[in-house]
This record gives structure tokens, sequence and C-alpha cells, in this order.
């Protein structure tokens, strides 16, 4: 492989032949792709991630896993708005060794694909530079704008929810860089979580019914919830024993880092009305989905400034838990 062109042609010739339910007007090629809402009424839901050598893979993990990841997380914030995906664009920034020997992003771009086939989104363009491997995806969704789920919507009184199993992506991520041994059957499903994580965008789509806010879990459960409870002027409180136990043979302490402190799960927290439990223990069954209910949202004690908004933990003896001892979740800057 020798040039830019020759390297963006070899990857496009993959995509041209993909067959979507909502095809662009105009896809990859031309100076900018050309778009149309499904109907006049539905909104875009546009978002950004990045994922960037060293800081959210290693050049040693496998390029396939790596390519369906980089889609799949922003697919996932997708599925958290209550999204439907339509598109993608993919920025790259590859070093020369890739462009002459195209084995590693051939194998990027097959599980890049792979996700984009299995959730319907069409690859309407890009870019690709040279530099350490950074890539960018941005994805389009649409959406009937009474329809999303915001952060900001939860309400006093909201049960908090969690869908599948938060905590193995960070289990995952701690047996690698620590060498753990873990029992074979919990090894396998972190391995999986880590590197194979699925948007639940189905769930996104059927929560408009029945949730009044949500959030992706890429940053660790306390931290995502924080989120909507801050934006919704209100305290969540989780109760200890309503959350996932440690599987066998996990220590205690490292499974609690990992539940509460762990990124990387892409699942679904919400909120939604005690009413609604019925409709999303039916939907848990319909999608062969794990739905735990895990806490409660309320009002802050007192006059509520956003200070005392925030994530609580009440053991089952309802004493509350140290999170200054519990991992705080992700942060770049921190
Ligand atoms: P321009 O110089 O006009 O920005 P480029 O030469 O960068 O165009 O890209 C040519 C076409 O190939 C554009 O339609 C662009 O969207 C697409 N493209 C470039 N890189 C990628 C990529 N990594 N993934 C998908 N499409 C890409
Ligand atoms: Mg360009």
């Amino acid at each position: 492989m020798a040039g830019e062109f020759e390297l963006i042609e070899h990857l496009l010739g993959q995509v041209r032949a993909d067959r979507l339910t909502h095809p662009p007007v105009l896809g990859p090629g031309d100076d900018c792709a050309l778009l149309k809402a499904s109907s006049p009424d539905m909104a875009w839901a546009i978002t950004t991630d990045m994922l960037v050598s060293g800081v959210h893979f290693l050049d040693q993990d496998h390029p396939y896993d790596l390519g369906w990841k980089t889609l799949a997380v922003n697919l996932s914030d997708l599925a958290a708005m209550g999204a439907a995906p339509r598109y993608v664009t993919l920025a790259a920034a590859i070093p020369p060794e890739d462009a002459s020997d195209t084995t590693w992003i051939d194998s990027f771009f097959s599980g890049f694909m792979a996700c984009a086939r299995q959730y319907g989104v069409g690859l309407i363009g890009g870019d690709t530079t040279r530099g350490p491997r950074v890539f960018s995806v941005t994805a389009l969704g649409e959406v009937l704008p009474g329809c999303a789920l915001r952060r900001d919507r939860a309400e006093s009184g909201d049960d908090v929810w969690v869908s599948g199993a938060p905590g193995y992506a960070a289990l995952g991520l701690r047996a690698k860089l620590d060498h753990l041994d873990l029992p074979e059957n919990v090894g396998t499903l972190a391995e999986r979580a880590l590197h194979h994580p699925l948007p639940r965008i189905e769930l996104g789509l059927a929560l408009h019914e029945v949730a009044h806010s949500a959030i992706d879990v890429s940053d660790g459960l306390l931290q995502d919830l924080g989120h909507i409870a801050r934006a919704s002027g209100l305290v969540a409180t989780l109760r200890a024993e309503m959350l996932p136990a440690a599987p066998e043979g996990i220590d205690h302490a490292l499974w609690r880092a990992c539940l509460f402190g762990g990124g990387d799960d892409y699942e679904l927290l919400f909120t939604a009305p005690p009413a609604a439990r019925p409709s999303i223990q039916a939907l848990s069954h319909t999608l062969s989905l794990p739905l735990t209910r895990i806490g409660y949202m309320q009002k802050p004690l007192g006059e509520g400034t956003i200070d005392s908004c925030g994530v609580q933990v009440l053991d089952a003896a309802q004493k509350f838990l140290d999170l200054a001892l519990l991992s705080k979740g992700f942060d770049h800057f921190a």
C-alpha cells in the first residue's frame, strides 16, 4: 500500500457494498456526505468519542477488538439518549507502518465494520492522517426530541436501575494489568465485557416509554450516577444489598472497586418511577438482558444546593459507606 488515497480507497471499498435501511443521500467519497432525517419530526443525536493509544488502549490490544470497541462506545452514547443509530464518521491517525503493512488496520477496520453492520449504521466519511494511533468517531442517531433520555430529567421517588453485568469490564482490565488469575468462567465474561462491549441500543429505544433519565456507564457507576443526580438536582441512594454480588472467587474489596469505580461497562443506568417496575421486568425478559433495581432518587435534605446532590451508598445495616474508600471513577485530568 502506498499513499493516503490508496489506503482510504482500500478501506472504503468494503463499505460501499453495504445495504442500509437508511442509506445516506450521498456516502463517502466527496467533500461531504449528505444526510436526510427519516422524518421532519426527528432530531439528530450527535456524539463524538476519541480513543488514544496509551490512554484508552494498548498497542498490544487486538486490533479487531479495538475496532469493535471504538464504534461500540460511541453507539453506547446514542443508546443512552434513546436514539436509533444511523451514521458514523471515522477520523483515524495511524503511523506510517500501518499504511505500508495494512494487516493491523485491516483487522481494526473489520472489527469496526462488524459493529457497524450489527447495529445497522453506515460509515459516511472520515479523515485519515499520519500520527500516533488515535481514532475519533462521530455517531449520528435519530430520536423524537420528546423521547430523548436526558440526564437532567430524573424525578424524586424514581428507582435507579442498571442493565447487564456492571463491574466485569473493570475486573477484566485489573486482571490484565495486575496479571490476576480469575476463575475461568469469570475471566471469560470479564474479558468479553472489556473487549466486546454491547451498546444497549434496543434497551435505550424501549426506555422511551418508561424511563425519566438515562446515562451509559463509561466512567464508573458512582461517577455516572452522580451526573444524573447533579443534573436533576437530586440525591441518588444505592442499596448495597441490591447491587450485583461479587462473582464467586473474587475478593470483596476488589469487586466493590470494580463495580463502583471501574469504567468501560457501557451498560445503561436509568431512573424510572416505581409504577414502571412490571414493564421493566417484562422488558428484561423480552431483551434477555438483566435489569437490576439498585436504589432510588430523592430530594436533597435541607435546601438543595448542587453540593448536596450526588450519590450515597447505604449498606444492609442502614449505614452509609465511605465513598472516599471506594474508587471514584475515571477522570483524565485527576
Ligand atoms: P477532503 O480532503 O475533501 O477532506 P479526504 O481526501 O480526506 O477528503 O477524504 C476523501 C473521502 O474519503 C471523503 O469523503 C472522506 O469522508 C472519506 N474518508 C477519508 N478517511 C476516511 C475514514 N477513515 N473513514 C471513512 N471515510 C473516510
Ligand atoms: Mg480530509
